[in-house]
């Protein structure tokens, strides 16, 4: 699998760059391997940074792997080292401190940049986006020097750090441009489960608002919204989306549309060069269209797979897509990818878990756990639940092997997943009277809880 002389290059030493480069060993690659990294710390992983911020550094700061690893593997790890173009006619790779490496292949890893707020102050003291360890360390200070929070965009990582500011006793506003946070990802069933997270935490929401300008002199003190008023502020976090880093990709002749085009094997349309992880634009047997998955999980699985194919084993990405959050001590999961048009699925809850005594709570478990699927086509294709993880193991399985399940068979407290999920299931006698029996429905399919309809995700 390559002999000694053939050397691969990785840009990007991040989930999806270290993931190649350890796959590349473990299919029996001899070559040289070299990561070239424009951060200066030992690649570390980025979920942690959103979610341990008031745990001082040690709690937020993880190496995805030991420093003696990457001589262990053979990997020539290149830190605060940053890849200035790619000539793919001399096969050359031009970094930020002179050298040029040679390479026979490339594989681009560059994942995303943060974007920030294209209005009057966005270039203030205390207004940050959180992408890296210095933002991290920087949100961190501010965070133990008090409030007030304004966390603009209610996306997974500013409604992370919603919930840590909250935990540590500080003021906090969330501003969300759309009618609810998470509404995108989730739907609005599920999206309203997580913001009353918040609410009960005491997070202030202010949906369907926009942000015109950040005030402040030096340091920001205040947002100013759409309709004139002003948000006290001691920091302001800004959670308004990413977008690929594909510079690097665009100048060496790679076809890039929001994101580097790939196809299962991580290749571009440039021989010499792939890519994987958040920066590319990928087609996935589970996806419903070519787009990005921007998920720790996937970086670390498509990035094995290029490694793979880096050294000539022709495998393919076809992995479930996968992300968790936590939020408030809780834990969220999802598996698989809606899309408008899926008929949405809440599973009922059983009748001793459902709070008796809020009327607000109608419906919802007391300690406010849920379930919830998407299906297509009767086909259960993604599912996601807060802390769940047993259902939602079973539920992966039902969706990897597209097990046909009635709705009302999901919506039911009564029906045992994990005896679905079982390999004897798909398509086995449980299945099948499940799906020969439309009218079969839970007790519980007439609860204010269940909700079964089409939801746009
Ligand atoms: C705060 C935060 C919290 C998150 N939480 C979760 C979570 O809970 N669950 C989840 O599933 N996902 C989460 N994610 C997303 C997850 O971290 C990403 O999906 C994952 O990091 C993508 O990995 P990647 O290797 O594709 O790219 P990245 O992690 O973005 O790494 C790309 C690397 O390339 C380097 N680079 C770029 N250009 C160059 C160049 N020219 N030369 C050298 N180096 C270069 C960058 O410095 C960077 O280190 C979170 C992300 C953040 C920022």
């Amino acid at each position: 699998m390559g002999d000694e002389t053939h050397h691969h290059v990785i840009v990007g030493g991040s989930a999806a760059g270290i993931s190649a480069a350890l796959a590349l060993r473990r299919h029996g690659f001899a070559g040289r391997v070299t990561v070239v990294e424009a951060g200066d710390e030992l690649p570390y992983e980025r979920p942690p940074l959103s979610k341990a911020l008031a745990g001082g550094e040690h709690a937020f700061l993880h190496a995805i792997l030991p420093r003696q690893a990457y001589s262990e593997h053979r990997i020539t790890l290149l830190t605060a080292t940053r890849v200035l173009a790619l000539d793919p006619d001399r096969r050359a790779v031009e970094l930020d401190d002179g050298q040029t490496l040679y390479a026979d292949r490339v594989l681009l890893a560059t994942g995303m940049l943060a974007r920030t707020l294209p209005v009057p102050g966005a270039d203030l003291r205390g207004v940050l986006t959180l992408r890296d360890v210095r933002d991290a360390r920087e949100l961190a200070a501010r965070l133990r020097a008090g409030g007030p929070v304004v966390v603009v965009g209610g996306g997974f990582i500013g409604l992370e750090v919603a919930a840590v500011a909250r935990e540590a006793g500080l003021d906090v506003t969330v501003v969300e441009i759309g009618a609810r946070p998470l509404e995108g990802p989730l739907g609005p069933v599920l999206a309203a489960r997580m913001t009353g997270l918040h609410e009960r935490a005491g997070v202030r929401l202010r949906t369907g608002e926009s942000v015109t300008a950040l005030i402040g002199d030096t340091d920001v003190t205040g947002v100013r919204l759409g309709n004139g008023q002003v948000l006290p502020a001691a920091t302001v976090l800004v959670g308004v989306g990413v977008r690929p880093d594909t510079a690097l990709a665009e100048a060496a002749g790679v076809l890039c549309d929001e994101g580097i085009v790939v196809d299962r094997h991580c290749r571009t349309n440039v021989p010499w060069i792939l890519a994987a992880g958040d920066a590319t634009n990928q087609a996935h047997p589970h996806l419903p269209t070519r787009g990005r998955i921007e998920h720790w999980d996937n970086a670390m699985q498509q990035g094995a797979v290029a490694g793979a194919v880096l050294a000539g084993v022709p495998e393919s990405h076809t992995a479930l897509p996968y992300f968790y959050s936590e939020q408030y001590g809780r834990t969220l999961q999802m598996y698989g990818r809606p899309a408008p048009g899926d008929e949405f699925v809440l599973r009922a809850e059983a009748a001793d878990a459902v709070d008796p005594v809020d009327p607000a709570e109608a419906g919802e478990p007391a300690d406010g756990r849920f379930l919830g699927f998407w299906t297509r086509g009767g086909v259960p294709v993604a599912a996601a639940g807060l802390d769940r993880p047993r259902e939602l193991h079973a539920a992966r399985v039902l969706i990897e092997r597209r097990v046909p399940v009635h709705a009302a068979a999901l919506a039911s407290p009564t029906t045992d997943l994990r005896a679905l999920a079982k390999p004897s299931a798909a398509p086995g006698p449980l299945a099948a009277r499940l799906r020969s029996r439309p009218e079969a429905r839970s007790p519980h399919a007439g609860d204010p809880g269940i909700a079964i309809g089409t939801e746009a995700p």
